[in-house]
């Protein structure tokens, strides 16, 4: 397997070393053939995560291909612009030169998908690394192995394996992945996975880009809309059945709202009606994540749901309140349709609260008042979040995506994507017009007072 591998990387290598994939009309014919096969593959993709963990084509539609087709045409839309050369100032000391900054690919990439939005999570790095002018091996997650396949078959149906290859496997398969020197490493999964790869990449000095979790929190400030913003808090939460990185974790709710918000949490988690049966809820991606789950409900503290059907992996929607620091559902990422309510008195608590654990992915506030917003901006490192929404920041590809500290390193979407995968270059062009002496030898108290002033060194 190690020497296939090899041969796979080598081979796109010397492809990329063709200089065919940096160019634009090059580019834009592949991202163009990725839509096309898209499109002409949405029937097999759909029904292959249906098969995976029964997520219904609208889910797929909306959160995957959807996102991947406004993904794609704003990288067609800008991917010129992005590429050209940038023109920079130039300081007093290099007079009378020109200074600019030119964008290139990385070369080699490594793409490791995770399983939760198994087609996004694979391809929007790929879009990115194709728009930047890479070429791209592509790991798709083990767990959700139907749509691996599918995307294995639509995927060596539209490239030459020397350009993009999909590879499916486990960890057996990734560690020989990352055992290769590649220019770029994109993973997305836990943060736990994260630090492996951090680690091989290490080795060959490869840049990297990290995608983690984390418990990303929403505050319920006390003049927050509970009408609109429950409802779309709760949408955010029960999507994927809560399996979604940027998933609201746990609810901070002021004390003066608490009874009202958790009536209204309720209400709108009922009018919704998540059943199996209706294609409004997916299920639990496998038994060992259903078992997890299971065990952070705590009986005595669920208001609502708390069911659970072992047979079709499924947990309804459960709120639970009065829950504590210290209980487990709020020593680990929940990842699942478990909605922990916390009150809290002063803002204070709930920065203090939130500044306990690592720096989440997400963290999302509802309410108007511009002072939460300023103190919340300020006093919390979090990856990026909303006001008064949830997840919808991830859907503006203008706004950089990614984590900080332990939910992640780097960014993508949009520019950000494309920026990734490139190398920006710094160029600085001199005519030979001008020679200033001071900088050279010897070295008299006349130059020297030149350069001072040459430096502004006062
Ligand atoms: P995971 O870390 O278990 O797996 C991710 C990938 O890593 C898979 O392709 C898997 O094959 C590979 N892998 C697993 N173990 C490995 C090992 N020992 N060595 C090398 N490779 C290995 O993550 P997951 O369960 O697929 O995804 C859930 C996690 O991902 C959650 O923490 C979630 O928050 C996070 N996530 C983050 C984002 C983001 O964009 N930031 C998106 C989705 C999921």
């Amino acid at each position: 397997m190690q020497h296939e591998t090899e041969k796979a990387v080598e081979a796109q290598r010397e492809f990329f070393l063709s200089g065919s994939t940096k160019e634009l009309t090059f580019r834009t014919e592949q991202l163009k053939l990725l839509k096309a096969a898209l499109k002409n593959n949405e029937n097999a993709l759909c029904d292959a995560i249906k098969e995976d963990f029964g997520k219904s084509p609208f889910e797929t539609l909306s959160t995957e291909l959807g996102f991947l087709s406004m993904d794609i045409d704003d990288h067609l839309k800008n991917m010129a612009r992005w590429s050209r050369r940038k023109k920079v100032r130039t300081n007093l000391i290099n007079f009378p030169s020109s200074s600019y900054i030119l964008p290139e690919p990385l070369g080699t990439s490594l793409i490791i998908g995770a399983w939760n939005y198994p087609i996004q999570l694979s391809l929007s790095p790929l879009v990115a690394a194709i728009s930047a002018g890479n070429t791209a091996i592509v790991k798709p997650s083990e767990m959700t192995p139907n749509t691996s396949a599918a995307l294995f078959k639509m995927i060596s149906s539209t490239f030459p394996s020397e350009y993009i290859k999909v590879v499916e496997g486990g960890v057996d398969v990734t560690t020989d992945l990352l055992a290769q020197k590649f220019d770029k490493v994109f993973f997305t999964g836990s943060t736990r996975v994260g630090r492996i790869v951090y680690r091989a990449a290490a080795k060959h000095l490869c840049p990297v880009t990290l995608e983690l979790g984390g418990k990303s929190p929403a505050i319920f400030a006390p003049d927050a809309n509970l009408v609109k913003g429950v409802k779309r808090l709760v949408w955010g939460k029960f999507l994927n059945s809560g399996q979604t990185c940027i998933a609201p974790d746990y609810v901070l709710v002021h004390s003066s709202i608490h009874d009202h918000f958790v009536e209204a949490l309720i209400n709108v988690i009922k009018v919704n009606d998540y059943r199996a049966e209706n294609d409004n809820f997916v299920q639990i991606i496998n038994q060992a994540n259903f078992e997890r789950l299971k065990k952070l409900i705590l009986p005595e503290k669920v208001v609502y749901g708390g069911e659970t059907d072992a047979e079709e992996r499924m947990i309804f929607p459960t709120v639970m309140t009065a829950v504590q620091p210290d209980d487990a559902v709020m020593r680990e990422e929940i990842f699942g349709p478990i909605l922990p309510v916390i009150k809290y008195d002063h803002l204070d608590e709930a920065v203090q609260m939130i500044r306990s654990k690592p720096r989440p992915l997400a963290l999302y506030l509802f309410t108007s008042d511009r002072k939460t917003i300023s103190r919340v901006e300020s006093e919390l490192s979090f990856g990026g979040g909303a006001i008064n929404d949830v997840i919808m920041h991830i859907t503006n590809p203008a706004l950089p995506f990614g984590g900080v500290g332990k939910s992640g390193l780097g960014s993508y979407h949009g520019e950000a994507g494309f920026k990734t995968f490139s190398h920006y270059k710094s160029i600085l062009k001199k005519p030979f017009w001008f020679e200033p002496n001071f900088k050279y030898p010897p070295y008299t108290d006349k130059k020297l007072k030149w350069m001072k002033w040459a430096l502004g060194w006062k």
